[in-house]
Protein backbone atom coordinates (compact mmCIF):
# COMPACT_ATOMS: atom_id res chain seq x y z
CA UNK A 1 0.00 0.00 0.00
CA UNK A 2 1.18 3.74 -0.46
CA UNK A 3 3.32 5.71 2.01
CA UNK A 4 1.73 5.65 5.39
CA UNK A 5 1.16 9.22 5.92
CA UNK A 6 -1.07 9.78 8.78
CA UNK A 7 -2.97 13.18 9.01
CA UNK A 8 -4.41 14.20 12.16
CA UNK A 9 -6.45 17.94 12.96
CA UNK A 10 -2.83 18.72 14.53
CA UNK A 11 -0.70 18.51 11.69
CA UNK A 12 -3.51 19.47 9.17
CA UNK A 13 -0.74 21.64 6.64
CA UNK A 14 -3.05 23.34 4.21
CA UNK A 15 -2.27 20.33 1.40
CA UNK A 16 -3.93 17.42 2.65
CA UNK A 17 -7.55 17.67 1.78
CA UNK A 18 -10.97 16.67 4.59
CA UNK A 19 -12.89 14.37 3.34
CA UNK A 20 -15.79 13.27 4.65
CA UNK A 21 -17.13 9.63 4.17
CA UNK A 22 -21.05 8.91 4.61
CA UNK A 23 -21.95 5.44 4.56
CA UNK A 24 -25.31 3.65 4.10
CA UNK A 25 -27.41 1.24 5.98
CA UNK A 26 -26.12 -2.57 6.62
CA UNK A 27 -22.94 -3.81 7.01
CA UNK A 28 -22.76 -4.13 3.06
CA UNK A 29 -22.91 -0.36 2.57
CA UNK A 30 -20.81 0.61 6.52
CA UNK A 31 -17.89 -2.30 5.50
CA UNK A 32 -16.93 -0.68 1.95
CA UNK A 33 -17.38 2.96 3.42
CA UNK A 34 -14.79 2.15 6.51
CA UNK A 35 -12.06 0.45 4.24
CA UNK A 36 -12.62 3.37 1.72
CA UNK A 37 -11.90 5.66 4.86
CA UNK A 38 -8.85 3.88 6.15
CA UNK A 39 -7.36 4.14 2.65
CA UNK A 40 -7.94 7.68 2.35
CA UNK A 41 -6.52 8.21 6.37
CA UNK A 42 -3.56 6.00 5.24
CA UNK A 43 -3.09 8.57 2.13
CA UNK A 44 -2.42 11.59 3.70
CA UNK A 45 -6.12 12.61 3.74
CA UNK A 46 -7.90 14.13 6.77
CA UNK A 47 -10.64 11.94 7.38
CA UNK A 48 -14.11 12.35 8.74
CA UNK A 49 -16.84 9.37 9.45
CA UNK A 50 -20.10 10.34 9.68
CA UNK A 51 -21.73 8.13 11.58
CA UNK A 52 -25.15 7.34 11.58
CA UNK A 53 -27.21 6.51 14.14
CA UNK A 54 -28.87 4.92 15.44
CA UNK A 55 -28.52 1.78 13.38
CA UNK A 56 -30.37 -1.25 12.16
CA UNK A 57 -27.89 -3.86 13.15
CA UNK A 58 -25.81 -4.46 16.29
CA UNK A 59 -23.12 -5.34 14.46
CA UNK A 60 -23.28 -2.10 12.35
CA UNK A 61 -23.24 -0.33 15.97
CA UNK A 62 -20.40 -2.64 17.19
CA UNK A 63 -18.12 -2.31 14.26
CA UNK A 64 -18.60 1.97 14.31
CA UNK A 65 -17.47 2.20 17.54
CA UNK A 66 -14.50 -0.66 17.13
CA UNK A 67 -13.47 1.28 13.90
CA UNK A 68 -12.77 4.54 16.26
CA UNK A 69 -10.85 3.13 18.83
CA UNK A 70 -8.58 1.91 16.09
CA UNK A 71 -8.47 4.97 14.31
CA UNK A 72 -8.35 7.32 16.47
CA UNK A 73 -6.54 9.92 13.86
CA UNK A 74 -9.85 9.63 12.16
CA UNK A 75 -12.42 12.25 13.37
CA UNK A 76 -16.15 10.90 14.29
CA UNK A 77 -19.14 13.26 13.20
CA UNK A 78 -22.27 12.03 14.86
CA UNK A 79 -25.78 12.00 12.56
CA UNK A 80 -28.53 11.86 14.65
CA UNK A 81 -31.09 10.68 11.72
CA UNK A 82 -35.28 11.47 12.53
CA UNK A 83 -37.25 8.45 13.34
CA UNK A 84 -37.40 5.79 10.66
CA UNK A 85 -41.24 5.60 9.41
CA UNK A 86 -43.21 1.97 10.01
CA UNK A 87 -43.09 -0.47 7.54
CA UNK A 88 -45.33 0.12 4.53
CA UNK A 89 -46.87 -2.13 0.97
CA UNK A 90 -44.32 -0.43 -0.75
CA UNK A 91 -41.06 -0.72 1.88
CA UNK A 92 -40.53 -3.42 4.70
CA UNK A 93 -36.95 -4.05 4.54
CA UNK A 94 -35.76 -2.57 7.99
CA UNK A 95 -32.36 -1.96 6.02
CA UNK A 96 -34.56 -0.19 2.98
CA UNK A 97 -36.94 2.05 5.89
CA UNK A 98 -33.33 2.92 6.85
CA UNK A 99 -32.21 4.47 3.65
CA UNK A 100 -35.43 6.27 3.76
CA UNK A 101 -35.11 7.45 7.33
CA UNK A 102 -31.49 8.64 6.12
CA UNK A 103 -31.67 10.30 2.75
CA UNK A 104 -35.09 12.38 4.56
CA UNK A 105 -32.93 13.51 7.69
CA UNK A 106 -30.26 14.86 5.02
CA UNK A 107 -31.69 17.42 4.08
CA UNK A 108 -32.18 19.46 7.43
CA UNK A 109 -29.53 17.75 9.77
CA UNK A 110 -26.67 17.12 8.14
CA UNK A 111 -25.84 20.16 6.03
CA UNK A 112 -25.55 22.44 9.37
CA UNK A 113 -22.73 19.90 10.54
CA UNK A 114 -21.49 19.80 7.03
CA UNK A 115 -21.35 23.74 7.28
CA UNK A 116 -19.85 23.94 10.38
CA UNK A 117 -16.96 21.24 9.89
CA UNK A 118 -13.65 22.71 10.15
CA UNK A 119 -11.06 22.83 8.25
CA UNK A 120 -13.54 23.05 5.67
CA UNK A 121 -14.27 19.80 3.39
CA UNK A 122 -12.53 19.21 0.00
CA UNK A 123 -15.05 16.25 -0.97
CA UNK A 124 -17.69 13.65 -0.06
CA UNK A 125 -17.76 10.24 -0.52
CA UNK A 126 -21.20 9.12 -0.18
CA UNK A 127 -23.00 6.22 -0.91
CA UNK A 128 -25.22 5.63 -3.87
CA UNK A 129 -28.90 5.88 -1.31
CA UNK A 130 -28.24 9.20 -0.70
CA UNK A 131 -27.41 10.88 -3.88
CA UNK A 132 -31.00 12.52 -4.16
CA UNK A 133 -30.80 14.75 -1.26
CA UNK A 134 -27.07 15.13 -0.59
CA UNK A 135 -25.94 16.47 -4.50
CA UNK A 136 -28.61 19.67 -3.60
CA UNK A 137 -26.97 20.84 -0.74
CA UNK A 138 -23.55 19.83 -1.99
CA UNK A 139 -23.93 21.50 -4.69
CA UNK A 140 -25.19 24.77 -2.86
CA UNK A 141 -21.93 24.44 -0.45
CA UNK A 142 -19.94 23.94 -3.78
CA UNK A 143 -18.35 20.66 -2.18
CA UNK A 144 -17.43 17.75 -4.58
CA UNK A 145 -19.29 14.39 -4.36
CA UNK A 146 -18.16 10.99 -5.30
CA UNK A 147 -19.99 8.36 -4.79
CA UNK A 148 -18.78 4.69 -3.39
CA UNK A 149 -21.02 2.16 -5.55
CA UNK A 150 -21.16 -1.43 -3.27
CA UNK A 151 -21.88 -3.24 -6.48
CA UNK A 152 -20.38 -4.69 -9.62
CA UNK A 153 -19.51 -1.92 -12.63
CA UNK A 154 -22.52 -4.30 -14.30
CA UNK A 155 -24.94 -3.99 -11.98
CA UNK A 156 -23.82 -0.41 -11.69
CA UNK A 157 -24.61 0.06 -14.76
CA UNK A 158 -28.03 -1.11 -14.75
CA UNK A 159 -28.88 1.37 -11.93
CA UNK A 160 -27.59 4.12 -13.84
CA UNK A 161 -29.52 2.81 -17.08
CA UNK A 162 -32.81 2.48 -15.11
CA UNK A 163 -34.61 5.35 -15.38
CA UNK A 164 -34.07 4.93 -19.20
CA UNK A 165 -35.35 1.62 -19.17
CA UNK A 166 -38.51 2.22 -17.17
CA UNK A 167 -39.49 5.20 -19.31
CA UNK A 168 -39.07 3.75 -22.66
CA UNK A 169 -42.28 2.33 -21.77
CA UNK A 170 -42.67 0.79 -24.99
CA UNK A 171 -42.09 -2.11 -25.19
CA UNK A 172 -42.73 -2.38 -21.44
CA UNK A 173 -39.70 -3.40 -20.00
CA UNK A 174 -39.27 -6.86 -19.38
CA UNK A 175 -41.98 -8.17 -21.32
CA UNK A 176 -40.70 -7.45 -24.72
CA UNK A 177 -37.41 -9.34 -24.95
CA UNK A 178 -35.62 -12.23 -22.56
CA UNK A 179 -32.57 -9.37 -22.50
CA UNK A 180 -32.31 -6.13 -21.10
CA UNK A 181 -29.93 -4.12 -23.55
CA UNK A 182 -27.76 -1.59 -22.44
CA UNK A 183 -25.08 0.58 -24.72
CA UNK A 184 -22.16 -0.66 -24.42
CA UNK A 185 -22.50 -3.87 -22.24
CA UNK A 186 -23.30 -7.89 -23.04
CA UNK A 187 -27.38 -7.63 -22.85
CA UNK A 188 -28.41 -8.75 -19.42
CA UNK A 189 -30.65 -11.99 -19.33
CA UNK A 190 -34.14 -10.82 -17.81
CA UNK A 191 -33.43 -13.43 -14.99
CA UNK A 192 -31.06 -11.83 -13.37
CA UNK A 193 -32.87 -8.53 -13.12
CA UNK A 194 -33.64 -7.85 -9.60
CA UNK A 195 -37.91 -8.71 -9.77
CA UNK A 196 -38.72 -5.47 -7.54
CA UNK A 197 -36.90 -3.87 -10.85
CA UNK A 198 -40.19 -4.54 -12.93
CA UNK A 199 -42.41 -2.61 -10.23
CA UNK A 200 -41.60 0.80 -9.89
CA UNK A 201 -44.17 1.94 -7.31
CA UNK A 202 -42.02 0.01 -4.69
CA UNK A 203 -39.97 1.78 -2.62
CA UNK A 204 -36.60 -0.19 -3.43
CA UNK A 205 -37.23 0.69 -7.46
CA UNK A 206 -38.67 4.44 -7.02
CA UNK A 207 -35.41 4.80 -4.76
CA UNK A 208 -33.02 3.23 -6.90
CA UNK A 209 -34.59 5.65 -9.75
CA UNK A 210 -34.09 8.69 -7.73
CA UNK A 211 -31.39 8.44 -7.02
CA UNK A 212 -29.71 6.99 -10.34
CA UNK A 213 -31.05 10.36 -11.42
CA UNK A 214 -28.05 12.43 -9.44
CA UNK A 215 -25.27 10.11 -10.55
CA UNK A 216 -24.43 12.38 -13.51
CA UNK A 217 -24.21 15.00 -11.02
CA UNK A 218 -21.15 13.24 -8.95
CA UNK A 219 -17.19 14.50 -9.56
CA UNK A 220 -17.12 10.83 -9.60
CA UNK A 221 -17.70 7.27 -8.96
CA UNK A 222 -15.60 4.75 -7.08
CA UNK A 223 -16.09 1.17 -7.74
CA UNK A 224 -15.09 -2.04 -5.52
CA UNK A 225 -13.66 -3.41 -8.46
CA UNK A 226 -10.75 -3.54 -10.24
CA UNK A 227 -9.81 -3.28 -14.07
CA UNK A 228 -9.23 -6.77 -14.60
CA UNK A 229 -12.25 -8.23 -13.37
CA UNK A 230 -14.62 -6.08 -15.28
CA UNK A 231 -12.53 -4.69 -17.73
CA UNK A 232 -15.61 -4.13 -20.75
CA UNK A 233 -17.98 -2.97 -18.41
CA UNK A 234 -15.75 -0.11 -17.13
CA UNK A 235 -14.71 0.30 -20.57
CA UNK A 236 -18.09 1.25 -21.42
CA UNK A 237 -19.06 3.38 -18.56
CA UNK A 238 -15.60 5.49 -19.36
CA UNK A 239 -15.97 5.53 -22.70
CA UNK A 240 -19.85 7.41 -22.41
CA UNK A 241 -21.66 4.73 -24.01
CA UNK A 242 -23.91 3.15 -21.29
CA UNK A 243 -24.64 6.81 -20.73
CA UNK A 244 -23.06 9.84 -22.17
CA UNK A 245 -23.27 12.36 -19.02
CA UNK A 246 -21.92 10.13 -16.26
CA UNK A 247 -18.84 10.99 -14.30
CA UNK A 248 -15.56 9.26 -14.35
CA UNK A 249 -15.59 5.69 -12.83
CA UNK A 250 -12.99 4.63 -11.03
CA UNK A 251 -11.98 1.54 -10.21
CA UNK A 252 -10.35 1.53 -6.42
CA UNK A 253 -10.56 -2.56 -5.36
CA UNK A 254 -10.77 -4.90 -3.71
CA UNK A 255 -10.73 -2.87 -1.03
CA UNK A 256 -7.57 -2.92 1.49
CA UNK A 257 -8.95 -4.50 5.07
CA UNK A 258 -8.82 -2.35 7.70
CA UNK A 259 -7.69 -3.84 11.32
CA UNK A 260 -9.82 -5.83 12.71
CA UNK A 261 -9.44 -7.82 16.21
CA UNK A 262 -8.58 -11.56 15.49
CA UNK A 263 -11.81 -13.71 14.71
CA UNK A 264 -12.34 -16.68 17.67
CA UNK A 265 -12.33 -18.98 14.23
CA UNK A 266 -8.79 -18.87 13.77
CA UNK A 267 -7.65 -21.15 15.64
CA UNK A 268 -10.16 -24.12 14.62
CA UNK A 269 -8.85 -23.51 11.27
CA UNK A 270 -5.43 -23.40 12.31
CA UNK A 271 -6.05 -27.49 12.56
CA UNK A 272 -7.66 -27.86 9.21
CA UNK A 273 -4.93 -28.71 6.13
CA UNK A 274 -4.42 -26.32 3.59
CA UNK A 275 -7.65 -25.23 0.88
CA UNK A 276 -9.56 -28.24 2.78
CA UNK A 277 -12.26 -26.17 3.95
CA UNK A 278 -15.81 -24.73 2.71
CA UNK A 279 -16.82 -21.53 3.74
CA UNK A 280 -20.46 -21.15 3.95
CA UNK A 281 -21.64 -17.63 4.68
CA UNK A 282 -24.66 -15.34 3.10
CA UNK A 283 -23.53 -12.08 4.38
CA UNK A 284 -25.39 -9.66 6.97
CA UNK A 285 -28.79 -9.76 5.75
CA UNK A 286 -29.77 -12.56 4.52
CA UNK A 287 -31.85 -14.80 5.88
CA UNK A 288 -32.81 -18.34 4.63
CA UNK A 289 -35.72 -20.58 5.85
CA UNK A 290 -35.70 -22.95 8.42
CA UNK A 291 -36.51 -25.95 5.61
CA UNK A 292 -33.43 -24.54 3.67
CA UNK A 293 -30.87 -24.17 6.81
CA UNK A 294 -31.75 -27.87 7.12
CA UNK A 295 -31.12 -28.96 3.92
CA UNK A 296 -28.11 -26.62 3.58
CA UNK A 297 -27.00 -28.42 6.76
CA UNK A 298 -27.71 -31.91 5.15
CA UNK A 299 -25.42 -31.01 2.17
CA UNK A 300 -22.52 -29.84 3.57
CA UNK A 301 -22.52 -33.20 5.82
CA UNK A 302 -22.99 -35.29 2.46
CA UNK A 303 -20.09 -33.30 0.64
CA UNK A 304 -17.75 -34.80 2.95
CA UNK A 305 -15.76 -31.49 3.62
CA UNK A 306 -14.96 -29.92 6.47
CA UNK A 307 -16.67 -26.47 6.78
CA UNK A 308 -17.24 -23.03 8.44
CA UNK A 309 -20.98 -22.07 8.94
CA UNK A 310 -22.18 -18.90 9.72
CA UNK A 311 -25.75 -19.23 10.02
CA UNK A 312 -28.45 -16.46 10.21
CA UNK A 313 -32.23 -16.90 10.69
CA UNK A 314 -33.27 -13.39 10.57
CA UNK A 315 -32.40 -10.22 8.60
CA UNK A 316 -31.49 -8.16 11.29
CA UNK A 317 -28.88 -9.50 14.18
CA UNK A 318 -30.64 -8.28 16.92
CA UNK A 319 -34.11 -10.31 16.30
CA UNK A 320 -32.00 -13.56 15.62
CA UNK A 321 -32.72 -15.34 18.66
CA UNK A 322 -33.18 -18.99 17.46
CA UNK A 323 -30.64 -21.49 18.73
CA UNK A 324 -28.28 -23.35 16.62
CA UNK A 325 -29.47 -27.12 18.47
CA UNK A 326 -33.12 -25.86 17.61
CA UNK A 327 -32.80 -25.28 13.95
CA UNK A 328 -30.38 -28.24 12.97
CA UNK A 329 -31.02 -30.56 15.60
CA UNK A 330 -28.94 -31.96 18.17
CA UNK A 331 -28.12 -35.19 16.36
CA UNK A 332 -26.72 -33.32 13.19
CA UNK A 333 -24.41 -31.02 15.37
CA UNK A 334 -23.02 -34.72 16.90
CA UNK A 335 -22.48 -36.54 13.82
CA UNK A 336 -20.49 -33.16 12.36
CA UNK A 337 -18.37 -31.92 15.01
CA UNK A 338 -15.47 -33.23 14.36
CA UNK A 339 -15.48 -31.75 10.77
CA UNK A 340 -17.29 -28.49 11.17
CA UNK A 341 -18.35 -25.61 12.91
CA UNK A 342 -21.66 -23.79 12.88
CA UNK A 343 -21.49 -19.98 13.88
CA UNK A 344 -24.53 -17.77 14.73
CA UNK A 345 -22.41 -14.40 15.28
CA UNK A 346 -20.53 -11.83 13.18
CA UNK A 347 -17.27 -13.37 12.17
CA UNK A 348 -14.75 -11.26 11.11
CA UNK A 349 -15.10 -13.32 7.22
CA UNK A 350 -12.21 -11.52 5.52
CA UNK A 351 -9.99 -12.92 7.59
CA UNK A 352 -11.68 -16.23 7.49
CA UNK A 353 -10.88 -15.99 3.47
CA UNK A 354 -7.41 -14.82 4.19
CA UNK A 355 -6.58 -18.38 6.25
CA UNK A 356 -4.73 -21.08 4.23
CA UNK A 357 -7.40 -23.65 4.92
CA UNK A 358 -10.27 -22.08 3.16
CA UNK A 359 -10.66 -23.88 -0.26
CA UNK A 360 -14.11 -22.72 -1.35
CA UNK A 361 -17.03 -19.88 -0.34
CA UNK A 362 -20.38 -20.68 -0.93
CA UNK A 363 -21.96 -17.40 -0.98
CA UNK A 364 -25.03 -15.48 -1.48
CA UNK A 365 -22.34 -13.61 -3.86
CA UNK A 366 -23.14 -10.56 -2.25
CA UNK A 367 -20.46 -8.02 -3.86
CA UNK A 368 -18.13 -7.23 -0.63
CA UNK A 369 -17.76 -10.84 -0.60
CA UNK A 370 -16.90 -11.41 -3.93
CA UNK A 371 -14.02 -8.85 -3.70
CA UNK A 372 -12.79 -10.22 -0.32
CA UNK A 373 -12.62 -13.63 -1.98
CA UNK A 374 -10.89 -12.63 -4.87
CA UNK A 375 -7.90 -10.72 -2.73
CA UNK A 376 -7.25 -14.02 -1.16
CA UNK A 377 -7.95 -16.46 -4.78
CA UNK A 378 -11.33 -18.14 -3.01
CA UNK A 379 -13.58 -19.76 -5.37
CA UNK A 380 -16.46 -19.49 -5.20
CA UNK A 381 -19.98 -21.09 -5.19
CA UNK A 382 -22.82 -18.57 -5.46
CA UNK A 383 -25.79 -18.89 -4.16
CA UNK A 384 -27.71 -15.47 -5.71
CA UNK A 385 -30.61 -14.66 -3.53
CA UNK A 386 -31.81 -11.12 -3.80
CA UNK A 387 -31.27 -7.62 -5.07
CA UNK A 388 -27.86 -7.42 -7.60
CA UNK A 389 -26.38 -10.98 -6.85
CA UNK A 390 -27.31 -12.16 -10.07
CA UNK A 391 -25.88 -9.58 -11.78
CA UNK A 392 -23.08 -10.41 -9.85
CA UNK A 393 -22.80 -13.90 -10.00
CA UNK A 394 -22.43 -13.68 -13.83
CA UNK A 395 -19.92 -11.43 -13.78
CA UNK A 396 -17.79 -13.87 -10.99
CA UNK A 397 -18.42 -16.86 -13.54
CA UNK A 398 -17.74 -14.60 -16.58
CA UNK A 399 -14.47 -13.89 -14.42
CA UNK A 400 -13.96 -17.61 -14.26
CA UNK A 401 -14.26 -17.53 -10.54
CA UNK A 402 -16.68 -19.73 -9.34
CA UNK A 403 -19.62 -21.12 -10.13
CA UNK A 404 -23.81 -20.75 -10.07
CA UNK A 405 -26.51 -23.07 -10.34
CA UNK A 406 -29.24 -21.43 -12.34
CA UNK A 407 -32.09 -23.47 -11.62
CA UNK A 408 -31.89 -22.61 -7.46
CA UNK A 409 -33.85 -19.90 -7.66
CA UNK A 410 -34.58 -16.19 -6.21
CA UNK A 411 -34.60 -16.41 -2.25
CA UNK A 412 -37.18 -18.54 -1.04
CA UNK A 413 -38.52 -18.96 -4.37
CA UNK A 414 -37.61 -22.93 -3.46
CA UNK A 415 -36.11 -25.35 -1.33
CA UNK A 416 -32.71 -26.78 -2.76
CA UNK A 417 -32.42 -30.29 -1.62
CA UNK A 418 -29.62 -31.60 0.66
CA UNK A 419 -28.48 -33.80 -2.13
CA UNK A 420 -27.67 -31.18 -4.60
CA UNK A 421 -26.18 -28.88 -2.42
CA UNK A 422 -23.68 -31.47 -1.32
CA UNK A 423 -22.56 -32.72 -4.86
CA UNK A 424 -21.82 -28.96 -5.72
CA UNK A 425 -19.81 -28.69 -2.93
CA UNK A 426 -18.03 -31.68 -3.71
CA UNK A 427 -17.13 -30.36 -7.36
CA UNK A 428 -16.29 -26.71 -6.08
CA UNK A 429 -13.94 -28.09 -3.67
CA UNK A 430 -12.62 -30.30 -6.22
CA UNK A 431 -12.09 -28.49 -9.27
CA UNK A 432 -8.86 -28.06 -10.39
CA UNK A 433 -9.37 -25.27 -12.84
CA UNK A 434 -11.42 -22.93 -11.15
CA UNK A 435 -8.49 -23.42 -8.38
CA UNK A 436 -6.02 -22.16 -10.63
CA UNK A 437 -8.15 -19.62 -11.92
CA UNK A 438 -9.06 -18.34 -8.69
CA UNK A 439 -5.23 -18.02 -7.56
CA UNK A 440 -4.66 -16.04 -11.19
CA UNK A 441 -7.63 -13.67 -10.06
CA UNK A 442 -6.04 -13.87 -6.73
CA UNK A 443 -2.46 -12.14 -8.34
CA UNK A 444 -4.26 -9.54 -10.69
CA UNK A 445 -6.17 -8.24 -7.62
CA UNK A 446 -2.76 -7.78 -6.42
CA UNK A 447 -1.10 -6.19 -9.10
CA UNK A 448 -4.45 -3.94 -8.93
CA UNK A 449 -3.94 -2.69 -5.40
CA UNK A 450 0.47 -2.64 -6.17
CA UNK A 451 2.04 0.70 -4.92
CA UNK A 452 2.20 3.27 -7.72
CA UNK A 453 1.55 0.97 -11.08
CA UNK A 454 -1.48 -0.55 -9.54
CA UNK A 455 -4.76 0.51 -11.94
CA UNK A 456 -6.47 0.63 -8.41
CA UNK A 457 -3.77 2.41 -6.76
CA UNK A 458 -3.82 4.71 -9.49
CA UNK A 459 -7.28 5.22 -9.45
CA UNK A 460 -7.56 6.29 -5.87
CA UNK A 461 -4.32 8.64 -5.85
CA UNK A 462 -5.26 10.18 -8.85
CA UNK A 463 -8.47 11.76 -6.75
CA UNK A 464 -6.82 12.56 -4.05
CA UNK A 465 -3.79 14.36 -6.17
CA UNK A 466 -7.19 16.10 -7.60
CA UNK A 467 -8.33 17.18 -4.07
CA UNK A 468 -5.18 18.44 -2.74
CA UNK A 469 -4.39 20.50 -6.01
CA UNK A 470 -7.85 22.38 -5.77
CA UNK A 471 -6.70 22.92 -2.05
N1 LIG B 1 -19.49 -10.19 6.99
C1 LIG B 1 -18.68 -10.49 8.03
N2 LIG B 1 -19.10 -11.39 8.95
C2 LIG B 1 -20.29 -12.00 8.89
C3 LIG B 1 -21.13 -11.70 7.80
C4 LIG B 1 -20.70 -10.79 6.86
O1 LIG B 1 -17.57 -9.96 8.14
O2 LIG B 1 -20.61 -12.78 9.78
C5 LIG B 1 -19.07 -9.13 6.06
C6 LIG B 1 -18.50 -9.62 4.76
O3 LIG B 1 -17.12 -9.86 4.90
C7 LIG B 1 -18.80 -8.46 3.83
C8 LIG B 1 -20.08 -7.90 4.37
O4 LIG B 1 -20.18 -8.35 5.70
O5 LIG B 1 -17.80 -7.48 3.91
C9 LIG B 1 -21.30 -8.37 3.60
O6 LIG B 1 -21.38 -7.69 2.41
P1 LIG B 1 -21.83 -8.38 1.06
O7 LIG B 1 -21.81 -7.32 0.02
O8 LIG B 1 -21.01 -9.58 0.78
O9 LIG B 1 -23.31 -8.88 1.31
P2 LIG B 1 -24.58 -8.19 2.00
O10 LIG B 1 -24.44 -8.50 3.43
O11 LIG B 1 -24.55 -6.73 1.70
O12 LIG B 1 -25.74 -8.88 1.38
N1 LIG C 1 -30.23 -0.40 -4.28
C1 LIG C 1 -31.24 -0.18 -5.11
N2 LIG C 1 -32.39 0.29 -4.62
C2 LIG C 1 -32.56 0.52 -3.32
C3 LIG C 1 -31.53 0.23 -2.47
C4 LIG C 1 -30.38 -0.23 -2.97
O1 LIG C 1 -31.14 -0.37 -6.30
O2 LIG C 1 -33.64 0.97 -2.90
C5 LIG C 1 -28.96 -0.88 -4.80
C6 LIG C 1 -27.89 -0.93 -3.77
O3 LIG C 1 -27.13 0.26 -3.75
C7 LIG C 1 -27.06 -2.08 -4.22
C8 LIG C 1 -28.02 -2.99 -4.93
O4 LIG C 1 -29.16 -2.18 -5.23
O5 LIG C 1 -26.11 -1.65 -5.15
C9 LIG C 1 -28.41 -4.16 -4.14
O6 LIG C 1 -29.15 -3.69 -3.09
P1 LIG C 1 -29.52 -4.64 -1.90
O7 LIG C 1 -30.31 -3.85 -0.97
O8 LIG C 1 -30.05 -5.91 -2.42
O9 LIG C 1 -28.09 -4.91 -1.31
P2 LIG C 1 -27.59 -4.57 0.14
O10 LIG C 1 -28.14 -3.22 0.48
O11 LIG C 1 -28.11 -5.65 0.99
O12 LIG C 1 -26.11 -4.61 0.01
N1 LIG D 1 -33.50 -8.35 0.29
C1 LIG D 1 -32.27 -8.73 0.67
N2 LIG D 1 -32.13 -9.71 1.57
C2 LIG D 1 -33.18 -10.36 2.09
C3 LIG D 1 -34.45 -9.98 1.69
C4 LIG D 1 -34.59 -8.98 0.79
O1 LIG D 1 -31.26 -8.18 0.23
O2 LIG D 1 -33.00 -11.26 2.92
C5 LIG D 1 -33.66 -7.24 -0.64
C6 LIG D 1 -33.39 -7.61 -2.06
O3 LIG D 1 -32.59 -6.61 -2.62
C7 LIG D 1 -34.72 -7.65 -2.72
C8 LIG D 1 -35.51 -6.64 -1.92
O4 LIG D 1 -34.97 -6.75 -0.62
O5 LIG D 1 -34.62 -7.33 -4.07
C9 LIG D 1 -36.96 -6.94 -1.87
O6 LIG D 1 -37.07 -8.18 -1.28
P1 LIG D 1 -38.44 -8.96 -1.15
O7 LIG D 1 -38.15 -10.29 -0.58
O8 LIG D 1 -39.41 -8.04 -0.45
O9 LIG D 1 -38.93 -9.07 -2.67
P2 LIG D 1 -38.48 -10.15 -3.75
O10 LIG D 1 -37.07 -9.89 -4.13
O11 LIG D 1 -38.64 -11.49 -3.12
O12 LIG D 1 -39.44 -9.88 -4.87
Amino acid sequence: SASPIVANADDFSGKSPHVAVLPGAGMGHLTPALRLAAMLSSRGCLVTLIAVKPTVSAAESTTISNFFSTYPHINRLDFEILPRKPPSSTNDDPFFIQFEAISRSVVHLLKPLLLSSSPPLSAIFSDFTVSMTLTPILEELCIPNYVLSITCARFLSLLAYLPHLINENSPKFGESDDYVHIPGLSPLPLSTIPPPFFNPTLFFTSFAISNALFLPKAKGILVNTFERFEPDTLAALNNGRVLSNLPPVHPIGPLEPYKLEKGEQLSWLDDQSVISVVYVCFGNRTAMSKDQIRELGDGLERSGCPFLWVLKSSKVDKEDTEEIEDLLGDSFLERIKNRGIVVKAWVNQEQILAHPAIGGFVSHAGWNSVMEAARYGVPLLAWPLHGDQRVISEVVENAGFGVWVRDWGWGGERVVKGEEIGEKVKQLMSDEKLRNRAMEVEEEARKACQDANGSSEKALMGIIETLRLAE
